[in-house]
């Protein structure tokens, strides 16, 4: 039986005992959300490493990291590390959308070691198997999501809402289909005269899903490649799909999350977000940023993470990271630091603009730590500690300058935080606020870095830190 339908047999499993344990929520609450289909556990029976979280409006924000290979760049060692590296900065989960060599070895490897579900985008090995996009047959595609599901694959997109009838909406479009599934199965779908069939085989395919508990992502093929595209015709025509699919996935017992946009202008993004929520009845929305303008090629994981933190405000699930490396190549280690510092900020905004319980502890104790000239605290409590404390050495390396009541930029003499807490020891203004009591609020455990979302992700991550090791295997073993 899959989380779901122990979920509405009134069971709480495992893995709802210890998601209410790192969200600091009743664990009757976590059973009725995902019973619900409001939230979703991705967690194949096959993934052991796995240390379950929980995607759903009423928890934590998430980011989703996507790493993988392409035919240009990448091994199985390389991947492995910007797994680590994802895992390292907080990503909760990862998807894996390899497209070059070694599909299996990564994949494998990549299950293998992650503590965060694995998600993957079947149609990619589909493609590589079949030689070219028309020659997949209903058989290989099956065949492939099965075998992904039996190798411990936690979520996978599944493009099931692109239809030959909503092919035509596309046509007068400035950037056409951009996801690269989407564009893959518009292609079968011409060559072969034939609906979608990701669709036409949807309830096997829910099949399969329950039998290994693995969770849809219901892919957004027609999302919006720019913003003259957002909210088109044929976006929201495959968002019906979609909805129409949610409900069929729940009737199998299969839990589902909905992929969202995209390049979507920021007056719109609360608009998308409400509309999925309306027409897939509350399901959680993964979304892709969306990029909130199309003009900073190099800095699109700023541009997308203005939009995703709107998108996070008004109900997304999860937030979809961009790197700098957005729409110009494949993303390195670095960038992938770079893409989840921007994310973990946008869904942390995001949590603390809802009033998520405990969210803004976190910044209240930096605060303090700042105002307190606390530089060591400051950098243990920052996101990325190893950045933070790395800039303020550039200048002040010493450890003398670890309690100095000032920094590089006003120098001493216009520190503004010195010149007030002398203006306040001499009396001239009010005491400050009392102290946050950080390790009693749920921010100790949900969001204090660098933790992410996981309580017990810090412990993991330092175990990967300590134990982690390149495999000598590559992917021409
Ligand atoms: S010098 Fe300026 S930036 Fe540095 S601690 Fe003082 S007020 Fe803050």
């Amino acid at each position: 039986m899959t989380q779901l339908e122990r979920a509405r047999a009134d069971e709480v499993t495992e893995a709802m005992e210890r998601v209410a344990e790192r969200e600091k929520e009743d664990t009757e609450f976590v059973r009725a959300q995902v019973a619900d289909g409001q939230a979703v556990i991705p967690a194949n029976d096959h993934h052991d490493a796995l240390d379950p979280m929980i995607i759903g409006r009423e928890f934590s924000t998430k980011v989703n990291a996507n790493i993988g290979n392409s035919d240009e760049t990448s091994d199985l060692e390389g991947e492995l590390r910007k797994l680590h590296t994802a895992v390292h900065y907080g990503a909760d989960t990862v998807m894996d959308l390899s497209t070059g060599e070694g599909l299996d070895p990564i994949r494998e490897a990549n299950v293998e070691h992650s503590p965060v579900p694995v998600g993957t985008v079947p149609i990619y090995e589909a493609v590589k198997r079949a030689g070219s996009p028309e020659e997949i047959t209903h058989e290989l595609l099956l065949d492939v999501i099965e075998k992904q599901a039996e190798q411990g694959v936690d979520y996978m997109t599944i493009h099931a809402g692109v239809l030959m009838e909503h092919l035509p909406l596309t046509d007068g479009r400035k950037t056409g289909i951009v996801s690269r599934g989407g564009s893959l199965l518009a292609k079968w779908m011409e060559e072969n005269g034939m609906e979608n069939p990701l669709y036409t085989k949807f309830e096997e395919i829910c099949e399969i899903f329950r039998e290994h508990d693995v969770t849809f992502s219901l892919g957004d093929g027609l999302r919006p490649g720019c913003l003259a595209d957002a909210s088109d015709e044929a976006q929201f025509a495959e968002l019906e799909t979609l909805g129409e699919l949610t409900r069929t996935a729940w009737d199998h017992g299969v839990q589902v999350m909905v992929e969202g946009p995209g390049h979507v202008p920021m007056d719109q993004v609360a608009d998308n977000v409400e509309r999925q929520q309306d027409v897939c009845d509350g399901a959680p929305f993964y979304v892709l940023g969306p990029l909130v303008t199309d003009v900073a090629p190099g800095y699109d994981h700023i541009t997308s993470a203005i939009g995703a933190t709107e998108a996070g405000r008004a109900g997304a699930a999860m937030l979809c990271y961009v790197t700098p490396k957005e729409h110009l190549g494949l993303p390195e280690e670095e960038d992938v630091r770079e893409g989840l510092a921007a994310y973990r900020i946008a869904a942390h905004a995001a949590d603390v603009a809802n009033g998520r319980e405990g969210a803004r502890d976190w910044d209240d104790a930096l605060s303090e730590a700042r105002y307190a000239f606390d530089w060591n605290e400051q950098f243990d409590l920052a996101l990325d500690p190893e950045r933070a404390r790395s800039y303020h050495d550039q200048t002040l390396p010493g450890d003398n300058y670890r309690e100095a009541r000032f920094c590089s930029m006003c120098g001493v003499e216009f520190c503004s935080m010195r010149i007030d807490q002398d203006a306040r020891e001499a009396g001239e203004m009010s005491d400050i606020a009392d102290e946050t009591d950080l390790a009693g609020s749920v921010a100790a455990e949900v969001n204090r870095p660098p933790t992410g979302t996981h309580d017990g992700g810090r412990a993991i991550r330092e175990a990967i830190d300590d134990q982690w090791e390149p495999p000598e295997q590559s992917v021409d073993d």
